[in-house]
C-alpha cells in the first residue's frame, strides 16, 4: 500500500504552486495524495507569514493536529513555507509532536528529511537558502496542469527593501531560473494542451537583473509570446520600479500577453510611500500606468493597499482614496497593515494607528472600491469578449465560470465540454465582483470583431 500525503496550504499563488511541487516530490517517492487528513501517513502545512498573525494560526493547526499522531503509529507531520523559514528550530521547540521543519527553498529535500524521521528518528530543521536556481529544478515534468491552465515559476525571493515586507527574510534574494529551462517548460506544457500560463514570482519584472546575460523580463514575455499554441500569458507580482519601457512596449506588441497589470501601489500617499520604502512616488507610480494606457488602451489594473502603516494620518488616507478615483483600478486587494518580524518598519515605528480607525479604513476604502468595480463592470454590458472557460461557477447555478483577457471573472450558461476552451460571449449583467454573459452561438462576425477589440 503506497503512503498517503496529506497537505495543508495558507496563502498565495507561490503558496498554492509550491504545494504543488510538494506533492510532485512525494509522490516521486511513491506518495499518493489524499483529502483525508486522518488517514495520512505524512502531514504537511505549507505556511505563509506575509500578514497578520500567521504564527499563531500555525502553531492552533499543529496542536489539532496532534490527535492524529495519538491515534496512528508512524504519522509523520512536517511545516514548510514561510513561518518554517521564520521560527526555523523554534517550531519544534515549541511543538514536541513535530518532525519536520523545511524553509522556502527545501522542497527538493523532503525525501530525505521524511528518511531522517523514519530511520533514525531525527527531529530535522532544513532552512537553507540557495543563490544556485537548481534548487527549483526539483521536479521532472515539474507543473501540474489544471485543465488548459497551468503556473509557470520563474523567479523567487525579492530584492526590495519595503520596510514592512517579509519576503526578502523568509524567501531569500532574487533567484531567476535560466530562461531556457522556461521556455522548455511552457512548450512541454502547450504540448500537453496548456493555453494560458501564469509566470509567477514575488517580483517578477525584475527577472533576470541579477543574472549576467540572462534575457530581461520583457525579452522573456516576447519569447514565450512566440510559442506556437499558446493563447494567453499572464504575471504576478510586480514592483512599480521596474514596470521599464520595454516592458510597456511588451504589452503593446506581445499579442497573447493579457490586457491586465497587478501593479501594487500600498498608498497614495508620498510621505506614507516614503516611510514603506517602496521607491516611487504618487506622479512616478500614476505615470507608469499612464505611459502602459498609451501604449495599450485596453489595459486595466489592479493593485494592493496596505491601510494604517505607523503614522498613517487622516490627510495621508484621504490621498489613498483620491488614488483609487483616479486610477479606478479594476480590483484591488486591500490589507490592514501588521507588523512582521524582522522588517525595518516593526523595528523602527510603534503600531500607532488603533485597529478601530485600521478597520474603518479599510471599511472606507472597500466600500469606494465596491462603486468602482460595479461602475466599471456596467460598462462592460453589451460587449464582446473571448472568455477562457475555468469549470463550474463559484455560484453553483449551473453556469460556468471564466475569464476574460482583462481578468474579469464572467458566469456563463454553457455545456461543460466549454471548460479549457476560449469562447466568443456577450457581456449581459454586471455585479462588482462578476459579470453575466451569453454565449454567442452566431460566430459570424464576432472573430473579426474580438480581433478589433484587441487593437
Ligand atoms: N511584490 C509585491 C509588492 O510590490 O509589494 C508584494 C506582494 S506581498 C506578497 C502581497 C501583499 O501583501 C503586498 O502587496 C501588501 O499589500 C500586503 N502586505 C505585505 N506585508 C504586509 C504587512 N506587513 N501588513 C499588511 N499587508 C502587507
Amino acid at each position: 500500500m503506497p503512503k498517503k500525503l496529506f497537505i495543508q496550504t495558507y496563502g498565495c499563488q507561490m503558496n498554492q504552486y509550491d504545494s504543488e511541487r510538494i506533492a510532485q516530490v512525494m509522490i516521486r517517492n511513491g506518495y499518493v495524495q489524499t483529502e483525508r487528513i486522518d488517514a495520512a501517513d505524512l502531514i504537511l502545512l505549507n505556511t505563509c507569514s506575509v500578514r497578520d498573525k500567521a504564527e499563531q494560526k500555525v502553531y492552533s493547526a499543529l496542536g489539532n493536529w496532534k490527535e492524529f499522531k495519538d491515534h496512528r503509529d508512524g504519522v509523520i507531520i512536517g511545516v514548510g513555507g514561510c513561518v518554517a523559514q521564520q521560527e526555523g528550530e523554534n517550531l519544534l521547540k515549541r511543538v514536541p509532536h513535530l518532525d519536520i521543519v523545511f524553509g522556502t527553498h527545501n522542497i527538493h529535500k523532503l525525501p530525505e528529511l521524511v528518511e531522517q524521521v523514519e530511520s533514525e528518528r531525527a527531529r530535522p530543521v532544513e532552512v537553507t537558502f540557495y543563490r544556485d536556481p537548481a534548487y527549483m529544478e526539483d521536479v521532472d515534468g515539474r507543473t501540474q496542469v489544471h485543465g488548459a491552465k497551468a503556473y509557470v515559476t520563474i523567479m523567487q525571493g525579492c530584492n526590495k527593501v519595503c520596510s514592512f515586507c517579509i519576503v526578502p527574510h523568509v524567501r531569500g534574494r532574487e533567484v531567476s531560473r535560466p530562461s531556457a529551462k522556461i521556455i522548455a517548460e511552457i512548450e512541454s506544457l502547450v504540448a500537453q494542451g496548456v493555453k494560458e500560463v501564469m509566470l509567477l514570482g514575488q517580483n517578477v519584472n525584475s527577472y533576470g537583473k541579477l543574472t549576467p546575460g540572462e534575457w530581461s523580463f520583457a525579452e522573456l514575455l516576447r519569447r514565450v509570446d512566440a510559442i506556437d499554441g499558446l493563447e494567453r500569458i499572464r504575471f504576478t507580482t510586480s514592483h512599480p520600479q521596474d514596470l521599464s519601457p520595454e516592458l510597456i512596449e511588451a504589452f503593446a506588441n506581445c499579442a497573447h500577453l493579457c490586457e491586465h497589470l497587478h501593479l501594487p501601489v500600498q498608498s497614495g500617499s508620498d510621505s506614507v510611500l516614503a516611510r514603506m520604502r517602496r521607491g516611487y512616488t504618487r506622479q512616478e507610480y500614476l505615470d507608469r500606468l499612464m505611459r502602459l494606457r498609451d501604449r495599450c488602451p485596453k489595459v486595466v489594473f489592479s493593485t494592493d493597499i496596505i491601510v494604517g502603516f505607523p503614522r498613517e494620518t487622516d490627510a495621508e488616507f484621504a490621498q489613498t482614496l483620491e488614488l483609487l478615483e483616479s486610477v479606478k483600478y479594476d480590483e484591488i486587494y486591500s490589507f490592514m497593515y501588521s507588523p512582521r518580524p524582522q522588517t525595518v518598519a516593526a523595528k523602527l515605528f510603534d503600531d500607532d494607528v488603533p485597529k478601530g480607525v485600521k478597520k474603518e479604513r479599510l471599511t472606507k476604502v472597500q466600500t469606494l472600491q465596491r462603486e468602482i468595480s460595479l461602475g466599471k463592470n456596467r460598462q462592460r454590458i453589451g460587449e464582446l469578449e473571448e472568455i477562457f472557460f475555468d469549470g463550474p461557477s463559484k455560484l453553483k447555478n449551473g453556469q460556468l465560470m471564466g475569464r476574460t483577457r482583462t481578468n474579469r471573472i464572467v458566469n456563463v450558461a454553457a455545456p461543460a465540454s466549454f471548460i479549457g476552451q476560449i469562447v466568443p460571449v456577450r457581456i449581459t449583467s454586471a455585479t462588482a465582483n462578476s459579470l453575466l454573459g451569453e454565449v454567442l452561438w452566431d460566430k459570424s462576425g464576432a472573430d473579426s470583431q474580438l480581433e478589433g477589440n484587441r487593437l
